[in-house]
């Protein structure tokens, strides 16, 4: 296809070259035409802002916020607002996206986005995080909407940050509009099942994967790379159904007893300790680099972009790869991990529950109702054990890697959207 400019194939990449490059590949075993090729790789909005704030100090900082929306075809953009000190534009463009084709693959009437602010919210006071958050709901007032783009929470940011966004928005036009932002907290119109909703949405692509693959979880090992609130829930669920979880990390450090890590436990650690895993007792400390790496049937990287690569994509021994982060393997990896192989359950697939929870937030808002905890997750589990069988049987028919297949699913519904909706 000519019209396709050759995306560098990169390993510690650009992020939006490396969801490029695998977009590229699914567009041509779909025989996407030009035109929707061209719409669905440049992001349909990208909004910078300037956001001065006043530090405890008094000391005047201007930071940068983002927010990318990728694609509204499918419906009102939808994506979490990330704080971090290494937030630029490149990543939030490919994050958006990743959002699209996310929200695609588990069908729901989403398109994508994410926002982001350039920040490290863990060295800030409350009181700054606040003024920051609603300084940056301002200055996106005309962006969000209930029916034009909904945040969420991201890696720095979680229920709080979303009641203060809900609160700044509402202010704004004179009423409560709690379905504008979803990942809010229980009493502001939060979802029960929200908060566990994309490890839960790991433990049910893991299982689904160890099924195919004929692995029983009673006599499986498991290593889970960060353990925020995807890794923890995803561990303790997996842990529930008999998997051993042997090995978890942080940036404090990594940690491992082969008898398997309480994660109850760790999880009461973490939480008195302001988030962090220092000084856990209940494991041995194991160097970060080898988690990956370790003899156990499943790895579940739920940090950061880029943890898999082609420096350490081949010494990879386990059997299964559940991607709980967004982006975690590189493109140059992915082609070294087929080669050998070991099944890897695509984050656009794996990590979606967290979505799926959010939009049932989004319609109980809408309806001033309150769905069961059990309702919840009984219909996440239903959508994220459809959506791997349909991807798995994709990958099947056209004999691809699951990443691939997830790509092909997610494209087809949103480029034959965008052929009944049209262009100029
Ligand atoms: N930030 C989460 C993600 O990457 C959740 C997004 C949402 O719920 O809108 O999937």
């Amino acid at each position: 296809m000519a019209y396709i400019e050759p995306a560098p194939i990169t390993d510690k990449a650009n992020p939006f070259e490396s969801m490029m490059s695998r977009f590229q590949v699914a567009s041509q075993h779909l025989g996407l035409d030009d035109e929707v090729y061209n719409v669905l790789k440049s992001p349909a909005k990208q909004v910078i802002v300037s956001l001065p704030i006043t530090m405890d100090d008094g000391a005047l900082i201007v930071f940068e916020g983002y927010r990318v929306i990728h694609s509204n075809i499918l419906g009102p953009s939808k994506g979490g607002i990330r704080y971090d000190p290494e937030v630029n534009l490149d990543e939030i463009k490919a994050l958006a996206a990743w959002m699209t084709w996310k929200c695609a693959v588990v069908d729901i009437p989403y398109g994508g986005a994410k926002g982001g602010i350039r920040c490290n919210p863990y060295q800030m006071s409350p009181g700054e995080v606040e003024r920051l958050t609603r300084a940056y709901t301002t200055a996106m007032i005309d962006v969000f909407g209930t029916d034009r783009d909904i945040p969420a929470p991201d890696m720095g940011t979680g229920p709080r940050e979303m009641a203060w966004m809900m609160d700044q928005y509402s202010r704004a036009h004179g009423t409560t509009i709690n379905a504008v932002v979803t990942g809010k907290p229980l009493v502001l119109g939060g979802s029960l099942g929200r908060v566990e909703a994309t490890g839960r949405g790991v433990m049910v692509s893991a299982l689904s994967a160890m099924e195919k693959l004929r692995i029983n979880p009673y006599n499986a090992t498991c290593a889970i790379q960060g353990f925020g609130n995807v890794g923890s829930h995803a561990g303790l669920l997996l842990e529930e159904r008999g998997v051993k979880v042997v090995a978890i990390s942080d940036l404090s450090g990594a940690y491992y007893n082969e008898n398997g890590v309480n994660l109850k436990d760790a999880m009461e650690h973490r939480d008195k300790n302001k988030n962090q895993m220092k000084g856990y007792e209940g494991a041995e400390s194991l160097n970060p680099e080898d988690l990956l790496t370790l003899p156990v049937d499943v790895i579940v990287p739920a940090a950061k972009e880029d943890v898999i690569t082609s420096q350490n994509a081949d010494k990879i021994r386990a059997r299964l790869i559940v991607e709980g982060a967004n982006g975690p393997t590189s493109a140059e990896a992915d082609d070294i991990i087929h080669s050998k192989g070991i099944m890897v359950v695509p984050d656009i697939l794996a990590n979606a529950g967290g979505v799926t929870v959010s939009y049932f937030e989004w319609v109980q808002n809408r309806m001033g109702y309150k769905w069961t905890g059990e309702r919840v997750n009984r219909r996440s589990d239903r959508i994220m054990k459809d959506s791997f069988n349909k991807v798995y049987d994709t990958a099947v028919s056209y004999n691809v890697s699951m990443r691939i297949a997830a790509y092909i699913v997610a494209i087809d519904k949103v480029a034959k959207t965008y052929k009944y909706r049209g262009g100029f």
